[in-house]
């Protein structure tokens, strides 16, 4: 199948195939076709599945299809995102895909000056990227409209909810029409998302690909059981011996992610951070930096990694497990995309036991675990986890999307609830 075959207008092919993509990924055959007749969608899929275009080529085409008001050009399509660098990436690959339509793209999210956002809004906008908390600093300065809203996405509404959004969300809700297109994307699957779902969706269609732990046979995983202070000593060790070029390191806490940063820089690794305490600026030039190979680390919290496009990245690192296990599919997510393989690797001491036991519940998969010479834990415990045999606790039952979801079921067009059919989907899979 191609691009074609899916009914994209032949400006947009030709920005597609600019960008190399001779096929569309199961998530773009699945929800390009869909989005154009004008349905609602509930599409659970990760980031590196190729979804952003799945939604903005469509997204395009339907705003390039109706001319917009004559005069002043108020937003048509909204999408909104968790995090600014996500804002940044979906803006940047509309602004590619619809770079032979003359529609106006903007985006707006904070941290950075209003003053700009403020301009190019009053120049006039098609379809606008934002992140919630700057669209409602901008609602109540009443200077964005968002009464012409035709199509809303949700993208990553799962982490939105997450970051506690969920208030910011439906003030913004308020403020569209009624009758739109929704489109909701979402990795993971809980009860407020299903309920977020219920009330903002109309029939979907439901769209699921695998996951991308699951897909991705690529991305080799282990863990190496470490005692907490030398678990730092250990990364530089592991970068500097297998020479690794590009590593991505996750830390739990934005403090912990400076200490970390200035310690490896100080081991003579180029390093940077990234987390949400960090300027806009900054962020963005330590990942460009890190794009371009002129910093080797760089070390990141959750939040602030979400949705980060980085192409072939060989390396991700949990230097720390993540609280939600889901997280960490998010975090080995990375790595090991489009078809290159990958390797994730954690660097677990005793207190994450408990941690580990979770993320290995949610994947229904025991990670193989490697002591490395020289640093050996040094607890019994800590050896007990090099057991074959460990006791492990009876998998918790989760209402979660478990990321064994078969790879491309066709979508479904009936219109019971979506919480009740994916949660029929779960019991079938369980
Ligand atoms: P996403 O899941 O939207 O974050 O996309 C992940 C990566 O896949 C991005 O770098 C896209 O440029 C790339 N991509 C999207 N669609 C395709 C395609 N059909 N073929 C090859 N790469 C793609």
């Amino acid at each position: 199948m191609t691009f074609r075959d899916l009914g994209l207008s032949s400006d947009l092919l030709r920005a597609v195939a600019e960008q190399g993509y001779t096929q569309p990924t199961p998530i773009q055959r699945q929800a390009i076709p869909t989005i154009l007749l004008g349905q609602d969608i509930f599409a659970s899929a990760q980031t590196g599945t190729g979804k952003t275009a799945g939604f903005t080529l469509p997204l395009l085409q339907r705003l390039g299809n109706t001319s917009p008001s004559q005069g002043h050009r108020t937003p048509r399509a909204l999408i909104l995102t968790p995090t600014r660098e996500l804002a940044a990436q979906v803006s940047d690959s509309a602004k590619t895909y619809g770079k032979y339509l003359s529609l106006r793209v903007a985006v707006i999210y904070g941290g950075i000056g209003i003053g700009q956002q403020i301009h190019s809004l009053r120049r006039g906008v098609d379809l606008l990227v934002a992140t919630p908390g700057r669209l409602l600093d901008h609602l109540e300065q009443k200077t964005v409209d968002l009464s012409q809203i035709e199509i809303l996405v949700l993208d990553e509404s799962d982490r939105m909810l997450d970051m506690g959004f969920i208030h910011d969300i439906r003030k913004i809700l308020a403020k569209l029409p009624s009758s739109r297109q929704t489109l909701m994307f979402s990795a993971t699957y809980s009860k407020t998302i299903q309920q977020l779902a219920n009330t903002l969706l109309k029939s979907p269609s439901l769209i699921e690909v695998a996951c991308r732990n699951t897909a991705s046979e690529q991305v080799e995983q282990v863990v190496h059981p470490v005692a907490r202070e030398r678990k730092r000593e250990l990364l530089a060790y592991m970068i500097s011996f297998h020479n690794w070029k590009q590593v991505l390191v996750f830390t739990r806490t934005k403090y912990g992610a400076n200490r970390l940063a200035e310690q490896l820089a100080k081991d003579g690794l180029k390093t940077a951070a990234i987390h949400g305490n960090k300027t806009q600026a900054a962020r963005t030039r330590a990942l460009n930096d890190f794009k371009q190979g002129k910093v080797r680390v760089l070390v990141a919290t959750d939040v602030a990694s979400r949705g980060l496009d980085i192409e072939q990245l060989p390396h991700v690192v949990n230097f720390e497990l993540p609280n939600v296990p889901e997280d960490y599919v998010h975090r080995i997510g990375r790595t090991g995309r489009a078809g290159q393989p990958g390797r994730a690797v954690s660097l677990v001491c005793k207190d994450e036991y408990s941690l580990l036991d979770n993320i290995e519940q949610l994947l229904n998969q025991t990670l193989v675990k490697k002591v490395i010479s020289g640093y050996e834990p040094i607890s019994p415990v800590e050896l007990e986890l090099e057991q074959p045999n460990r006791k492990r606790s009876k998998p918790r039952r989760s209402n979660r999307a478990k990321p064994q979801i078969p790879s491309e079921p066709k979508p479904t067009q009936k219109s019971t609830s979506v919480g009740r059919r994916i949660q029929k989907k779960l019991e079938r899979q369980n």
